[in-house]
């Protein structure tokens, strides 16, 4: 016998209670309880096992037929249920009872009602299921919650806790993050901006004060997609919260798919870095300048001393030396002052061009032949090749001037005795271009990235060749002013080419 719930033996007793009771007024109480306790050890149905309720009901069921026959029996017995199950109503207890009662007896009532308890079953189980999965999915919902904001709280305390201006953008330009650094540099909240156009709120400029829009920062290489190389500047003002700001500003493209990102953007604060370069550079030029007079004067002096003692007996030789290596000395720090002064006009953008249109073989010639005796004096040859084409140009001739003296002072400096310098010139469509080629000691190959920035010297091989490390820096910054560029080749141990280009006069 299946299971029967506590429901369905209660329900089971009052059936049996109920059949009892129907049967009273045709075979009296005495006779029943006689039948009753022959079959069974006591009537009171609360002590009987399930197995044995079954068993009673079975029994008074064939009792009933054997005495009033089969119709009459079943009738009794179904009224019996029916009536019980108008006071509890059709419930589980019932449908579970259905099932026991014994064949024949409701057998449509049992089709249906089991059937449909079935049905009501599978319903149940499958929105027990159903309940499961959504229990499961909320939590799961809440879990990914959790883990998106702790990873969005962790990446906020990232972006908060630098010291660099940090945004990003969608494809839109609008902005989607917005640091605290940002906050206070721009005196925009991180709220006001967010979904914003940026640049109503990122107010940047270069050094002509041209505003530089996030079209320059981000769109421009953005739609080359992910891997672009991004975008790069120093020397742009950041104007915000009623200051300007030095910034260098660095900006990369981020794949679309990922996120709503697009772009993102780092603003590096530069300000105390500039005012203390700037402190740097008004301090060189200051020295440089006030040592200026007092050199020009002792050159001087030193100067008219060795020409009036060349010949005199009064001065032993080694003294006469002592005279020539302290003119030279004064030379060379004299030199120095120079240089200084021009780094730190070029640094502070001090420097003004006067333009005039020069014949620039003209100006090559003039000043290979100033070098001619120096050349000689190390026992070096110089040529210069001379060009039938027009060489044209617009230059500031005493700037372009030192460049060339410069490459021609080092080519001397750095060639040994014997060898040969030779300056020429090519004429394309645009450009003049001049090399100086020495059959010098070279450059060694790990040093040419570095040779064009300031107070850079290749180590260990001028001995003897005094210099500062400033002159190819120098040279290089009036080339590229000019619009032209300049570059080296060389091979350590057979010698070098410098070259560079300037442009020729417009309209040629
Ligand atoms: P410096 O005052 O030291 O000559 P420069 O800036 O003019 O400064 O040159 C930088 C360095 O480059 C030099 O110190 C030297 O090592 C190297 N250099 C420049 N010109 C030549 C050359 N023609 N041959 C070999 N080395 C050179």
């Amino acid at each position: 016998m299946q299971q029967l719930s506590s429901d369905a033996l209660t329900f089971l007793k009052s059936v049996i209670s109920y059949y009892v009771a129907l049967n009273v007024p045709k075979l009296g109480k005495d006779y029943i309880d006689s039948l009753l306790l022959k079959k069974f050890r006591t009537n009171d149905l609360a002590r009987l096992k399930p197995n044995e309720l079954v068993d009673l009901l079975n029994f008074l069921l064939t009792r009933s037929k054997e005495l009033f026959g089969e119709t009459v029996a079943v009738a009794d017995l179904e009224k019996s249920v029916r009536g019980v199950v108008n006071v509890t109503g059709v419930n589980q207890a019932y449908v579970e009872f259905l099932s026991i009662l014994p064949v024949g007896i409701m057998e449509n009532e049992k089709i249906t009602t089991l059937a449909r308890a079935d049905l009501e079953e599978m319903v149940r189980e499958r929105t027990a299921e159903l309940e499961d999965a959504k229990e499961d999915l909320q939590k799961k919902i809440a879990e990914r919650t959790w883990q998106l904001e702790t990873e969005r709280n962790k990446l906020k305390l990232v972006l908060g806790n630098t010291d660099d201006g940090i945004f990003a953008l969608d494809k839109d330009d609008k902005i989607i993050t917005f640091n605290k650094i940002m906050e206070e540099m721009t005196g925009f909240l991180e709220s006001e901006v967010i979904n914003k156009d940026v640049d109503d709120f990122v107010k940047i400029f270069d050094k002509e004060n041209k505003p530089i829009l996030c079209r320059t920062y981000c769109s421009t290489f953005r739609s080359i997609g992910h891997g672009a190389p991004g975008y790069k500047a120093e020397n742009l003002i950041l104007s915000g919260n009623n200051r300007q700001y030095n910034i260098r500003i660095v900006s990369s493209a981020v794949e679309e798919t990922k996120a709503d990102v697009s772009c993102i953007v780092t603003i590096h604060d530069i300000t105390k870095q500039k005012e203390l370069e700037t402190m740097k550079f008004d301090f060189v030029s200051i020295a440089a300048h006030e040592l200026r007079t007092p050199l020009t004067a002792i050159r001087g002096y030193l100067s008219i001393l060795i020409d009036e003692l060349q010949e005199s007996e009064k001065l032993t030789t080694e003294q006469k030396s002592y005279l020539q290596k302290t003119y030279l000395s004064s030379n060379q720090l004299y030199a120095l002052v120079e240089n200084l002064l021009s780094v730190s006009r070029i640094e502070r953008g001090n420097v003004r061009l006067t333009y005039e249109t020069v014949e620039w073989a003209a100006l090559v010639k003039e000043t290979v032949d100033n070098f001619t005796d120096f050349a000689k004096s190390h026992n070096i040859s110089l040529t210069f090749v001379p060009i039938n084409s027009s060489t044209r140009v617009d230059i500031d001739k005493v700037m372009m001037g030192e460049v060339l003296s410069n490459l021609l002072d080092n080519a001397i400096k750095y060639t040994f005795s014997g060898g040969s310098i030779v300056v020429f010139l090519e004429v394309s469509d645009k450009f003049v271009t001049t090399h100086v080629k020495d059959s010098g000691q070279g450059i060694p190959r790990e040093s040419l990235p570095h040779l064009f920035t300031k107070f850079y010297r290749v180590e260990g091989v001028q001995e003897g060749a005094h210099g500062t490390g400033l002159g190819l820096y120098i040279s290089k910054e009036i080339v590229n002013m000019h619009g032209g560029e300049i570059w080296v080749d060389s091979i350590q141990g057979k010698g070098s080419t410098f070259n560079f280009s300037i442009p020729k006069t417009h309209g040629r």
